[in-house]
């Protein structure tokens, strides 16, 4: 990819209505562009990072035997009658709309519902379960407030996950298996060591579900902690949840966290809601257990900007930076053609490459380069390459050295 050949700019300043974070330095590095407050569109650096993050997703849930699908964002009002989550009160986040003979339908602020209905039409007996599918979708939600960049928007993109069994004891082990699977996707975002699988409010179908909240002075929740933190607990449950664990709320901490993750357990409260019978081995009609699970993908990407960036701008983890290497390019025709070489022997090598490859001044190529969080900086400079020398720095340490091309090379593979 060639800087001088992106559409985007990067830009010294962002939108003037715009106070978070994440979104400022997202705007400005030429990753996300600004629709109306809470609703971005990702331009080809953002895409590549969402992409990056929803491949990790989508390895785990195919791991644990996910199929992936895609439903619709135009949704039927029956769909969403029989549970009572059609009603504005009960739902508060609806977008909704007509068509042209007045019939109403939903704009999809969930999949739930819509998911549950189509797997009804295709599991029938013991036979059929267990099954779970996925799917990455964007989700439209009339959120009341979208102050927080990426992390809250009107329109936003979850990875949802369901499941559907033929017992308690089946829907337990699989749930147990997601959390696991979800371990997995936040260490390998970078955030493994700041996220915790915590005791939350259940909402209408169960008690109580689990969240997984990274430890954010953006995010909106507040976690409770102990020292050890090996207990993490809502605020909104806190009295009801220390009493189930057995913990004195007194010996928790509170910190500042953003609910990356939320998974629940139906049991068969929603599946009789919703009709949703399969026929036993003894066959007897039963309802079937269900559990969902989600990951806000976008605001995973938010979470990681607000944990990671710097006073220079932002850095991203390798394992979802848009590209490896930002290659810089400075000097005359023989830097140009060195740098040519160096960039299609880099990308020959399947190492993803964003090339600087535009005629500014050093100073402004340094600084761009930074803002766009790219982990590694090579700098090819013809007072260097006399020399046969590279110039390589590590974007979240500042740390640079002076190496061979032999040297560069083996670091970059
Ligand atoms: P919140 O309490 O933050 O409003 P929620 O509990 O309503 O979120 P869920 O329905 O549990 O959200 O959605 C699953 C996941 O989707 C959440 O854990 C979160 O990571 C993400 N998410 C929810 N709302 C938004 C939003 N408006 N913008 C971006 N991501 C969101
Ligand atoms: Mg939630």
């Amino acid at each position: 990819m060639k800087i001088s050949q992106l559409f985007t700019k990067t830009s010294k300043t962002a939108p003037a209505d715009e106070i978070a974070k994440n979104a400022q330095l997202l705007i400005r590095a030429g990753y996300v562009y600004k629709v109306m407050a809470g609703v971005y569109a990702y331009t080809p650096l953002g895409l590549r990072v969402l992409e990056n993050i929803k491949q990790i997703v989508r390895e785990e849930m195919n791991a644990i035997g996910g199929q992936e699908l895609i439903m619709t964002s135009l949704q039927k009002k029956e769909t969403w009658e029989g549970t009572g989550r059609w009603d504005d009160e009960t739902v508060d986040v609806w977008f909704k709309t007509k068509l042209k003979d007045d019939t109403d339908l939903g704009l999809a602020w969930s999949h739930e519902e819509a998911i549950l209905e189509m797997m009804q039409q295709f599991v029938k007996s013991y036979k059929d379960l267990p099954t779970s599918v996925y799917q990455f979708q964007t989700k439209l939600r009339n959120e009341l407030r979208a102050k927080s960049g990426i992390m809250r928007g009107r329109e936003f993109v979850m990875k949802d996950l369901y499941s559907l069994h033929t017992t308690q004891e089946d829907m337990d082990r699989y749930y147990d298996k997601v959390i696991e699977a979800y371990k997995r996707c936040y260490e390998r975002f970078g955030l493994g060591d700041s996220t915790f699988v915590t005791f939350a409010s259940g909402g209408s179908f169960t008690k109580f579900s689990h969240e997984f909240q990274t430890i954010c002075d953006a995010g909106e929740d507040i976690l409770y902690v102990n020292d050890d933190r090996t207990i993490a607990v809502n605020e909104e449950v806190l009295d009801d949840a220390t009493a189930e664990l057995g913990v004195d709320k007194n010996q928790l901490t509170a910190v500042k966290s953003a609910e990356v993750g939320n998974i629940f357990k139906f049991g068969t409260e929603k599946s009789e809601k919703m009709n949703m019978f399969f026929t036993d081995s003894d066959g007897i009609k039963k309802p079937i257990f269900l559990a969902s699970y989600g990951i806000g993908i976008t605001r995973v990407m938010g979470v990681i900007v607000e944990k990671y960036a710097d006073d220079k701008g932002l850095i991203w983890p390798e394992s979802i930076a848009p590209a490896k290497v930002c290659l810089v390019r400075i000097g005359g025709d023989e830097a140009i053609t060195d740098a040519d070489t160096l960039y299609q022997e880099l990308t020959d090598k399947g190492i993803e490459v964003l090339y600087d490859d535009r005629d500014e001044r050093p100073g402004a190529k340094f600084a761009d380069a930074e803002l766009m969080g790219i982990p590694y900086r090579v700098t090819v400079s013809d007072r260097l390459r006399e020399n046969g020398q590279y110039e390589y720095t590590v974007r979240a340490t500042g740390v640079t050295e002076i190496l061979t091309r032999d040297e560069l090379i083996a670091k970059l593979n």
